[in-house]
């Protein structure tokens, strides 16, 4: 047994040589000074060490993907102190065994003189400290999990050797008692970083050949998973705690063993018969890791977003087997013997499967147990593995100690292969890039509205400056044509006037050579005369030559100018079309004239009618006489006086029109201008209820009244005669020739005035009503928009009453209506002038108004707008377009509904902008 035991022991890559003493007695000649678990743990100390060479032995491989690091299994022996049972009973004998720390040795006594000498990779008096085994035991493995490789510490020993106090004890009363779990735990979390790296705990109990979850006791059957590629052993069903303070994992060793007890209570066993395993993995992020350079190397061209992160996930096991007296001991029944199977099987699987690793059998029986299974990675794998055989004092358990001593003999025989545990998070690096995607994806449509937004104010300014030059261009063309007409002309006429001159200069010079003739045929003064001439005619000649060039140089000048005039053909098409549209508005205005000096003439004749009418009553009433309607007007006046004719009821109504008969509209509609305020106030009054009436509205027109009444909104400043007339002027409009009417005598102007010094909203109401009624013209709309009515309904809207805005919107729906059958027509080209004035955001503003008039007459204004595609893009802009959405869905008058619907859906640019809104219609 010894010389198996020590036949052979290999540290690392270097194959110790064996001596044996005179007695056949092995002893390992390998003292190994540098042991490398010392080695480690003198280095632990200090600064981390990357390379796991220093565990294997000191034969460091090169890092490759599919290669790994040889290392063999550590093996240390710790002694338990005598404990007092012991102390008292063994008290007269010495140990079982005998320690070396300093060579490393153990002496197991064989009887009084002889004793088998072993050598293990440490030896741990009774004196140990538990900080000394856990840097010499357990901090190497724990160094390279966190460097991403798998390790795996255990204690095996006969019950009460100090397994679990070794590796499990809390150290709360005394923290200098910590054990491995703690040390282990405090180190890893001490070196992670918690944003980047993560970990993880489970805690289970193997018994019997199942496994119980400690953190949760409800699960207690998990199975194990082995991954058939990598080998690498899982347990998926295993509650899996994250850890991120040092308390939750001392909650959690606490509460694992609270379950442990309670389940060995239940199953009526001691937590001696079953192994306790703790599992930590720890996940990790590398910026610099072999693999990451890899990829970058392998694609220079790869951007370092899509170099996926590099993860490394190491795990730690640290397994509190059962008690190893178990497995030589028999005899046991019934659920006894049947645990006794069990605990044997799955240590002695465990023994089996070692001794096949340490004789390099060809077949290992990992399949065997459970136990065996969860360590495959732990012997002959890919782990770290370091084992802490325990063993006491006493000599009553020399078996029990022997066969524990050979146990970790043969384990340290044990060859791992250590292999680094780095994978490429692709998880991270779509999450990533996802995130990139959407970034980019919000910039791009940024940048797009950025750079339709330019193209559009670019083109506007194109447009304007295009329209300057061309207007500069037309200016300058016409004074460089009037310029050389005017130098043509001008040359012409001086040659006309010289040609002249010249022909009654030849003229005089032929009489006088006639005349001297006979005298004297040669008479020099005639000679030089002829030569003069000649002399002009040349130089008239030359003048006309140099006219002639001038000209012409003029007319090439000209042509010039045509073609370059014709090369802005479209502009100058659109001018002529505009001239075209301005000598059809000039055609109107006159044709309005012509009419409105007919009017004219028939108002001063009404006028002088009344004039004489005047002069008659005056005449008459200077006279003392009577004339017929004289007590009328006396009583009509009293009446007014006695304010019986306002909203007169039907009695009231009939002796007005008593009154009207008797009196006669002209001299009413005198009284509008009488000098006493009083009476002029209630002259308004009758004739704004005369007015209200349809039967007298012609005759109010005719005998002037309307003009009265206009004057009177000029002419007083009494807010009642301007409400008043506002209330009568805005009855007379009610008919199609009074707003012509009203237009021609300037009655926006004259209405906007009152309404801009107008304090009353009753009179902001008559004013917007008369308008509002002059809104419905659709001859009128350029001349009521021109005179101001727009922008005078936008001035009222301030008071903010809802008569007036109910006006204000009936008014405005009006003028939608008409402009919006002149555009069918073709009659209207362009934006509504209700836009271009500004009136949008008050429709916005007001289209879901609660009071339902206003509501209403603005939903029919936003769907006349929305029919025509010029409108578009402003009411998309000002907000209409949700309005008019909410009508077509709203809007509980249904041909409302669906004209909104109709306007919606025919319009390419509503369409297009529903659709970038994502909205379903
Ligand atoms: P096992 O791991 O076999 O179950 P335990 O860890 O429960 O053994 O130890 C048995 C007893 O011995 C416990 O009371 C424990 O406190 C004590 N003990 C074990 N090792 C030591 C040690 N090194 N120093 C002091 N007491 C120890
Ligand atoms: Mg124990």
């Amino acid at each position: 047994m010894a010389a198996a035991a020590g036949s052979s022991f290999r540290n690392g890559a270097h194959r110790s040589s064996l001596r044996v003493d005179n007695n056949g007695r092995p002893l390992s000649m390998n003292q190994n000074p540098k042991s490398s678990l010392k080695t480690k743990a003198l280095q632990g100390s200090g600064t981390r060490k990357s390379s796991p060479a220093a565990l294997g032995g000191g034969s460091a491989g090169s890092l490759k993907d599919d290669g790994g690091v040889p290392g063999r299994v550590r093996v240390a022996v710790r002694l338990r102190p005598r404990n007092a049972e012991e102390l008292v009973a063994d008290a007269d004998f010495g140990d079982c065994v005998e320690l070396q720390p300093e060579v490393k040795r153990l002496k197991l006594r064989k009887n009084n003189w002889d004793s088998d000498t072993y050598e293990f990779d440490e030896v741990f008096t009774d004196s140990a400290s538990q900080k000394r085994v856990y840097e010499i035991v357990a901090k190497p493995v724990v160094e390279s999990v966190l460097e991403g490789y798998n390790g795996t510490i255990m204690a095996y020993g006969q019950t009460g050797t100090g397994k679990t106090y070794t590796l499990g004890k809390l150290g709360e009363e005394d923290a200098a008692t910590r054990g491995i779990m703690v040390r282990a735990m405090e180190d890893i979390l001490a070196d992670v970083s918690l944003e980047s790296d993560s970990v993880h705990v489970s805690y289970l109990q193997l018994y019997m050949e199942t496994i119980q979850d400690l953190l949760d006791p409800h699960s207690d059957n998990i199975s194990i998973v082995e991954d058939p590629k990598t080998g690498d052993v899982s347990l998926p069903g295993a509650s899996s705690v994250e850890i991120r303070d040092h308390q939750t994992f001392l909650e959690l060793l606490r509460l694992g063993e609270a379950h442990r007890f309670a389940a060995n209570t239940k199953l009526n066993t001691e937590s001696s018969r079953s192994h306790a395993v703790l599992m930590v993995h720890v996940r990790r992020s590398v910026k610099d890791s072999a693999l990451s350079s890899v990829s970058s190397s392998s694609n220079p061209h790869t951007s370092k977003v899509l170099r996926p992160p590099v993860v490394r996930k190491g795990k730690l096991v640290i397994v509190d087997l059962a008690g190893s007296e178990r497995i030589d001991k028999s005899g046991s029944e019934g659920h006894a013997l049947e645990e006794a199977k069990s605990i044997n099987l799955s240590l002695s699987a465990l023994g089996k499967c070692i001794n096949s690793l340490a004789e390099n059998h060809s077949h290992v029986p990992f399949r065997d147990s459970k136990l065996t299974r969860l360590l495959r990675d732990s012997f002959g794998g890919t782990a770290r593995t370091s084992l802490l055989i325990t063993i006491g004092p006493s000599t009553r358990h020399r078996g029990e100690t022997a066969s524990t001593i050979m146990f970790g003999q043969r384990a340290m025989k044990v060859e791992n292969m250590l292999k680094l545990k780095e994978e490429f998070d692709y998880k991270s690096l779509s999450r990533r890039l996802e995130i990139q995607l959407d970034k980019l994806i919000a910039e791009n449509e940024r940048q797009q509205k950025y750079f339709e937004e330019n193209i559009e104010r670019i083109h506007s300014e194109a447009q304007t400056e295009i329209l300057e030059v061309e207007a500069k261009y037309a200016c300058t063309l016409e004074a460089e044509r009037l310029k050389y007409q005017k130098e043509y002309t001008e040359s012409i006429k001086k040659l006309e006037e010289q040609l002249v001159m010249n022909q009654q200069k030849l003229g005089n010079g032929k009489i006088t050579t006639t005349a001297n003739d006979a005298s004297s045929p040669l008479n020099p003064s005639s000679s030089s005369t002829l030569a003069s001439a000649l002399q002009e005619v040349a130089n008239l000649k030359k003048l006309l030559e140099r006219e002639t060039s001038l000209r012409k140089a003029a007319e090439e000048e000209i042509s010039v100018l045509r073609s370059q005039l014709s090369q802005s053909t479209i502009s100058e098409a659109s001018r002529n079309n505009e001239i075209l549209n301005l000598r059809n508005m000039l055609e109107d205005e006159s044709r309005q004239k012509e009419k409105l000096e007919g009017e004219i003439a028939v108002l001063q004749s009404h006028l002088l009618q009344l004039s004489s009418d005047a002069d008659e009553t005056r005449r008459q009433l200077d006279n003392g006489g009577s004339i017929n309607g004289h007590c009328g007007l006396d009583s009509l006046i009293s009446q007014m006086k006695n304010q019986q004719l306002i909203d007169p009821g039907n009695g009231e109504k009939a002796s007005m029109a008593k009154l009207f008969e008797q009196v006669g509209l002209h001299k009413i509609l005198s009284l509008l201008e009488a000098e006493d305020a009083d009476i002029r106030i209630h002259a308004v009054k009758v004739v704004a209820n005369l007015a209200a009436e349809e039967a007298n509205q012609q005759k109010i027109v005719e005998a002037g009244g309307l003009t009265s009444l206009l004057m009177l909104l000029r002419s007083s400043d009494d807010e009642t005669v301007h409400r008043v007339a506002a209330g009568a002027i805005a009855n007379l409009a009610m008919n199609e020739t009074n707003q012509e009417l009203i237009m021609v005598q300037g009655g926006i102007r004259l209405l906007s005035l009152t309404a801009a010094n107008a304090k009353d909203p009753q009179t902001l109401r008559m004013v917007a009503g008369a308008i509002a009624n002059l809104c419905g013209n659709d001859k009128l709309q350029t001349k009521l928009r021109g005179e101001g009515g727009i922008k005078a309904f936008l001035g009222m809207v301030r008071c903010g009453h809802p008569d007036v805005l109910a006006q204000v919107a009936r008014g405005i729906a009006n003028f939608a209506k008409c402009e919006s059958r002149a555009s069918s027509q073709g009659v209207k080209k362009g934006r509504s002038l209700l836009i271009e004035d500004g009136a949008l955001p008050w429709i916005v503003q007001n289209a879901n108004n609660e009071a339902s008039p206003i509501r209403r007459h603005i939903e029919l204004a936003l769907c006349h707008l929305a029919q025509h595609e010029v409108n578009a893009r402003d009411m998309i802009l000002g907000g209409a377009l949700w309005e008019l959405v909410r009508i077509s869905r709203d809007c509980s008058r249904e041909d409302i509904r669906t004209l909104a619907y109709r306007s919606l859906t025919s319009s390419p640019a509503f369409q297009s902008e529903l659709r970038r809104l994502r909205i379903e219609f």
